[in-house]
């Protein structure tokens, strides 16, 4: 492999319906200092249906350059169709850096891209870099329950490729006007070829869990002891507009559904504020919020290990205290 062919940084875009996904752009101001400091384009990868349009938003948040693919057959999300248009363009345009946000079609992408083009692949970044020396990527996420961050670098393959977590990186300010190059490309699969049918769509009508995305978290812990318990918790979130997240143990339990679930098997949290009710604080849970702007624990127990992660900490029953602040807050 010649490594000096493979240059540039590129950003896959998601977007759903038509819709950029926020952790696209958040990449896009992550890979804008990438590519300054190696003095490459940073470049944008759209595709979808009916989506062109969206790539002067791209332009305006720091891209160089935008590959297309504007195709009724990438309208919907599968693995088989991205990964072949997204192995094709790699292979023809050779980045040096390539990344993707940490959502599920980003990292079941990054994932496929990565054996299509036998390149290695860095899961769950918050931390990236440039060693210019030796022009190698450097790619660090939480390890050994978020006790050490581990640099993962890839020496032998290109593109060096790495998901990142949503929420952790900035968006850059918006830049109105700023243009680049439209550069739009096909994809050469048949729907006929395809192993993959879309057969039916089943919208999932519950109210959707967006954890990664949420300002506020009202979170609950098996202190919260029962069906009981998750309503009060609910209508405290219902009341501050919060999502509720959970920890495993209630998941467990049978209370909630994985989708609210915080922590290492679970989502990663970045909210501006995270109130956690009646859990104990376990390693694998805090390497899941530890990151929220401001954390308010509640629990019985004064040595709870949540204390030791929390800004702030109210030594008390939940029974008595949620109710009030519910009706409190509900009066603001
Ligand atoms: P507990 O540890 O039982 O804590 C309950 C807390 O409630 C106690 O601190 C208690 O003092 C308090 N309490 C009791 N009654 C009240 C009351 N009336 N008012 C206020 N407080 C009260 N866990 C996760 O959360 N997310 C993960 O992603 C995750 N992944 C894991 C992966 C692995 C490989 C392993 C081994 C474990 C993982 N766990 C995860 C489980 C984790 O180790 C803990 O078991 C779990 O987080 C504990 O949940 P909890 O805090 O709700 O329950």
């Amino acid at each position: 492999m010649n490594m000096e062919e493979y240059r540039g940084v590129w950003v896959f875009i998601e977007q759903r319906n038509g819709e950029l996904v926020d952790v696209g752009l958040e990449l896009l101001g992550a890979g804008r200092d990438l590519a300054d400091k190696l003095e490459v384009d940073l470049c944008g990868i759209l595709l979808g249906h009916n989506v062109k349009d969206r790539a002067k938003d791209l332009f305006e948040y720091g891209a160089d350059k935008v590959y297309v693919i504007d195709d009724p057959i990438l309208e919907l999300y599968r693995t088989e169709t991205y990964m072949k248009a997204v192995g094709d363009l790699v292979r023809k345009y050779k980045p040096e850096i390539f990344l993707y946000g940490a959502t599920a079609n980003g990292k079941d992408l990054a994932s496929a891209v990565a054996t299509e083009v036998m390149t290695g692949l860095t899961a769950d970044t918050t931390l990236l870099d440039v060693n210019l020396d030796k022009r190698l990527f450097e790619a660090s996420r939480p390890a050994f329950g978020g006790n050490i961050m581990a640099t993962i670098l890839c020496k032998k393959h290109r593109p060096q490729m790495a998901t990142v977590r949503p929420k952790v990186m900035k968006k850059a300010d918006p830049q109105p006007g700023r243009e680049g190059e439209l550069i739009e490309e096909s994809i050469s699969v048949q729907e006929e070829n395809l192993k993959t049918k879309v057969i039916d769509i089943v919208r999932d009508t519950n109210k959707a869990v967006n954890l990664e995305e949420a300002d506020i978290i009202v979170a609950a812990g098996k202190g919260i002891k029962d069906e009981k318990g998750w309503k009060m918790v609910e209508e405290l979130a219902d009341v501050l507009n919060a999502t509720v997240g959970a920890s495993r143990d209630v998941v467990e339990m049978g209370i909630c559904g994985h989708e609210h679930q915080v922590g290492q098997t679970g989502a990663t949290v970045t909210p501006k504020l995270y109130i956690a009710i009646g859990i104990s604080g376990a390693v694998q849970h805090v390497v899941g919020m530890q990151n929220s702007e401001l954390i308010i624990a509640i629990n019985t127990d004064p040595d709870a290990a949540i204390f030791n992660a929390s800004h702030y900490g109210v030594v008390a029953d939940a029974f008595e205290i949620v109710p009030l602040l519910t009706e409190e807050f509900r009066k603001v």
